[in-house]
């Protein structure tokens, strides 16, 4: 379906005459980074300029997430904090889009207890966001309405990104997993993959812009393409054809499910040039027993073997992950084999969460008897373990040259610059302003945990 606009124009007015900006407070994943591009793309369209106060800004959009109930909580917490100013405002607005949106029990109650915000809109219904606007600044009718998820995969929707040089780009919307703890496939609905030709031509565009690194994204990126039915084609492919664009020197993508994790994607990353070397392979438990609750449909070899098998075609390659500790059920010795694949694969980065119930799931009705300080203990368990290796990883890269995307100016110290290599590790070294944007080599010369540091080789 394609982003049309009808009411561009007639919004632009009204905003020009109130000089409005707008804010948007992301919270979750990279797919919600990514929604938030584009809303930041239609508001910019229309005339809103961004502004990086929340005080100060119109219009708050809040683009929420519901993998964890405590993000509940701090949205609720922001709109009582807002309802004030809100209420003597005339010219602030507050909107909500989002998974959260998607969930009947969240509506109810913001129609009960947060009147005061203007808009609500569904997770896949941007399209519809302009009219919604439009009533609201020319007629202030608010719509605080229950959409249901909608299988479209709408295209053309202008898109500001923040970052210059690297962007990311979605390539299938929703998931058909169903894992036990998960809400996503319910708030996002089933899978949809974009058109080969929609995202190869936003890549091109991107990489005549300037940009040199694209994120491709997806709730389960490697089962892309399995919707098509009259075509053959898949994720490995879409990789080849984005390899072939010039301008476009890294790619990475997130997340791949270990079950799609297939030999042929392993032989695409091997031949690759620009897929960068670190994979994120999310693992949620090494246990098998807990990863069968889980309703993952792998087992803890089946993981280690795809880790094998990355390892053995570039040693250099980097594993991340997500785990969840405290799922229901798990005992010490499924605790344990976590613990085993973490010292096995020896991580370079670990999102790890306690396991947080969600309204709906299949989790939701599972037994839980173990005590949330015996989930804070393992949680802090992997934390000791996984920080005791990472030094080990980032000293085999003391002495070798890596290419880095320059970023701009460190943050912690304006003399230094920094970047990232293929293998997602912070480089710090001595720059100019010339370097930044661009791929530049340098040698490693010392490790400090979360970064490294670098000499630019000429
Ligand atoms: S693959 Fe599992 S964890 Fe990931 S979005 Fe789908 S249901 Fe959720």
């Amino acid at each position: 379906m394609k982003f049309t606009n009808n009411y561009k124009e007639k919004i632009r007015e009204i905003v020009k005459d109130k000089n409005l900006t707008y804010y948007i407070d992301t919270m979750g994943c990279s797919m919600n980074e990514n929604d938030s591009s584009k809303y930041s793309g239609i508001l910019e369209s229309m005339g809103f300029k961004k502004e990086f106060d929340e005080k100060k800004a119109n219009l708050i959009l809040f683009n929420t997430c519901c993998i964890r109930e405590n993000a509940e909580n701090t949205l609720f917490g922001r709109l009582g904090s807002l309802k004030k100013e809100k209420i003597n405002n005339e010219d602030k607005y507050i909107v909500i889009v989002g998974c959260m949106t998607q969930q009947k029990h969240i509506i109810d109650k913001i129609k009960t207890s947060y009147k005061f915000v203007d808009i609500v809109l569904g997770t896949g219904a941007m399209s519809i966001f302009p009219l919604k606007l439009y009533n609201v600044l020319k007629n202030k009718k608010t719509d605080i309405e229950y959409i249901d998820v909608t299988n479209e995969v709408e295209e053309d929707i202008p898109i500001k990104y923040d970052d210059k040089f690297r962007a990311s780009v979605s390539i299938i919307y929703g998931c058909n997993n169903f894992c036990s703890y998960c809400i996503v496939p319910y708030v996002r609905g089933r899978e949809r993959s974009r058109k080969k030709e929609d995202i190869l031509n936003d890549i091109k565009r991107l990489a005549k812009n300037g940009y040199k690194e694209v994120m491709l994204l997806g709730q389960n990126v490697n089962s892309y393409g399995n919707d098509f039915k009259d075509i053959n084609y898949n994720f490995p492919k879409l990789l080849q054809d984005i390899e072939k664009i010039d301008g476009i020197e890294i790619i990475r993508f997130m997340s791949p499910h270990p079950k799609d994790f297939s030999d042929e994607l392993i032989e695409v990353i091997k031949n690759s040039k620009k897929i960068a070397r670190q994979i994120h392979l999310p693992l949620q438990s090494g246990s098998t027993r807990i990863l069968k609750e889980m309703n993952r449909r792998h087992t803890k070899e089946d993981y280690l073997k795809i880790v094998e098998k990355l390892k053995s075609i570039d040693d250099n390659i980097s594993i991340s992950t997500d785990i969840i500790v405290g799922f229901p059920g798990e005992t010490d010795e499924d605790f344990k084999e976590t613990l085993d694949v973490v010292k096995k694969v020896k991580f370079d980065q670990i999102y790890m969460f306690i396991y947080s119930k969600r309204v709906g799931t299949r989790a939701e009705k599972m037994e839980d008897n173990t005590s949330n300080n015996e989930k804070v203990k393992r949680l802090e368990k992997i934390k000791e373990v996984y920080e005791k290796y990472l030094p080990d990883n980032n000293k085999k890269m003391i002495g070798k040259v890596y290419k880095v995307l320059v970023e701009g100016k460190s943050k912690n110290n304006e003399n230094l610059y920094t970047g990232r290599t293929s293998q997602n590790k912070v480089v710090i070294f001595e720059g100019n302003e010339e370097v930044v944007g661009k791929i530049v080599n340098v040698k490693i010369i010392s490790q400090h945990l979360w970064y490294l540091k670098g000499k630019i080789e000429v």
